[in-house]
């Protein structure tokens, strides 16, 4: 698709980038409907025109043996520790097509600038698009980042997709030896910092009126599968009094749950999955089935909602005699964002206009991978249409990119590593 421009607007470096987002939603699976994972010919397409988008921007291209694809814009001095940029090009089932994408494209765009008038850095500028990200085809999320991070799990090579094929056969297909995997982590050192720009994927800045916002951290998160059971019972004929009814204790947590993460802002609690295993309308439920994920910016507010969540399942699970098992299915801790690169989005966007907002990111993101072993930052984008992402009604203004390009471009201008200094 290609947009065109009346003679009166000058095209921005936003209209190449939302340009350059539709034309990479071309390479999906499923027709009408814009689904990237891992390995699949859509994903080839998509890295080989990622790739094409970065060498016509000066950069040299390399891949990794996961598929990552990684430009580099060389700097006055070869040998520097590297400003790391950028997100992941796989995207969920019939998802948007600006999340991952967006911090791939504005750094690209970004640096066709800087090349076309002949500017460098004192040190070198990586943009990673990362080849996996959201976990869709193996369950096994952020592979590309953490091959990087040097955090790659071998055990994950096993997994199968849904056709049975493990992901080590899909890399070799594909042309990946997963064998060289380790070799693609960065040196020790290597990287001076990680930035990554992305869209909110929430409703806070639209809600309050701001194109920009900082990262304070990437949400730590604690996930269980909870079952409970109840004894089932006629519908009709015990009296309520009697009742081991299992979907009522399940009532009780989830309220509990709700209220337990409802005092502190940055901490949320959700039932996602509840389901009442051969249920009937006429039928006491015996059984039921729920999942509940937790997450916090601050690893002791989670880990202290969990303990009070715990105590109070069994509290309920006594007086209402019913079963509970508990099993923590996933775990991992918040990641901070380092406070001078925060710093240094701030004063890029005051020096642009903009109003100093910082946040949390309830989702995670690759740069959570990347922080074991760079210090990291992310500066998140308005999402319009309420805020929705990972759905097809996911959108973003061509302004809010004109923006943040050019905050990021005023933050790398002003970037000093070796001095943790950005402004
Ligand atoms: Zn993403």
């Amino acid at each position: 698709m290609s947009l065109t421009f009346t003679s009166a607007i000058q095209p921005t470096i936003g209209h190449e980038i939302m340009e350059r987002l539709h034309l990479l939603a071309q390479y999906t699976e499923q027709d009408g409907m814009m689904t990237r994972t891992y390995l699949t010919p859509a994903h080839r397409g998509a890295a080989g025109q990622i790739a094409a988008w970065m060498r016509d921007a000066g950069m040299t291209v390399r891949r990794d043996a996961v598929g990552n694809v990684i430009g580099r814009y060389e700097g006055h001095n070869a040998d520097a520790s590297v400003l790391m940029t950028g997100s992941h090009f796989d995207t969920v089932r019939n998802g948007g097509i600006y999340d991952g994408l967006l911090g791939i494209l504005l750094p690209i765009s970004c640096i066709a600038n800087w090349h076309k008038q002949g500017l460098r850095f004192p040190f070198p500028i990586e943009v990673a698009a990362f080849s996996e990200e959201e976990g869709v085809r193996f369950k096994a999320p952020m592979l590309g980042s953490r091959a990087i991070a040097g955090t790659f799990q071998q055990s994950v090579l096993d997994h199968v997709d849904e056709l049975g094929i493990t992901m080590r056969d899909a890399m070799k297909a594909a042309d990946f030896n997963p064998l060289q995997i380790s070799a693609a982590a960065a040196p020790r050192d290597s990287i001076a910092a990680f930035v990554e720009v992305h869209i909110e994927q929430g409703p806070v800045l639209l809600n309050e009126n701001l194109a920009l916002g900082v990262v304070t951290a990437i949400a730590g998160a604690t996930r269980y599968m909870l079952e409970l059971e109840g004894i089932a019972g006629h519908a009709g004929t015990v009296p309520m009094h009697m009742r081991h009814d299992a979907a009522m204790a399940a009532a009780e947590f989830a309220l509990f749950v709700e209220q337990r993460c409802s005092h502190t802002p940055e901490l949320v609690g959700t039932i996602g999955q509840w389901t009442v295993p051969n249920g009937a309308t006429n039928v006491i439920p015996g059984r039921v089935v729920l999942s509940l994920d937790v997450r916090a910016g601050d690893d002791a507010q989670r880990l202290s909602a969990t303990a009070d969540i715990t105590t109070e399942l069994e509290r309920i699970c006594t007086r209402r005699g019913v079963r509970s098992t508990l099993k923590k299915t996933y775990e991992t801790s918040s990641a901070v964002c380092a406070d001078w690169l925060q710093q240094g989005w701030h004063a890029s966007l005051e020096r642009n206009g903009c109003t100093m907002r910082s946040l949390p990111s309830g989702a995670g993101h690759d740069a959570m991978a990347i922080a074991s072993v760079a210090p990291i930052a992310m500066l998140f984008v308005r999402c319009g249409n309420g805020g929705i992402s990972h759905n097809p009604a996911e959108t973003m203004a061509v302004e809010d990119a004109t923006l943040a390009s050019d905050v990021f471009m005023d933050f790398v201008e002003h970037f000093d590593a070796l001095n943790k200094n950005t402004v």
